[in-house]
């Protein structure tokens, strides 16, 4: 059995199939592709439903609070600065890690069996 040599954070680093590891897993920017396009994997079982945009704010929010105390330490800039900063640095920072967190997710799901029942 290969399932186990796929490390479900590696695969959904790189945003490819948790079977093969080889095929893409999206088929648009957050779409699932019905299949994977290497090994044929059904990934209809694929649902990882809000997950991801829960651990993308746990890691996004401390990450830009953070970045904020540090840039307000050192620059003291003016409020409205910090809007200009940070606003983008949010949606940015979201946008390049729904993609990874969502993979990982379905990854998991698919070595955990979830949904097979
Ligand atoms: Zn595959």
């Amino acid at each position: 059995m290969t399932d186990a040599l796929i490390s479900p954070f590696a695969a959904g680093l790189r945003c490819v199939c948790p079977r093969c590891g080889e095929g893409a897993l999206y088929a648009g920017f957050l779409k699932v592709a019905p299949s994977c396009e290497s090994c044929g994997l059904d990934l209809k079982f694929a649902d990882s439903g809000d997950g991801p945009a829960v651990f993308v704010i746990f890691a996004v929010a401390p990450l830009v609070i953070i970045l904020a105390f540090i840039v307000e330490n050192l620059f003291h800039p003016a409020p409205w600065m910090h809007l200009v900063l940070w606003i983008p640095a949010v949606i940015i920072f979201s946008l390049l890690l729904l993609r990874p967190f969502k993979a990982v997710m379905i990854a998991l799901q698919y070595q955990r069996q979830a949904g097979a029942a």
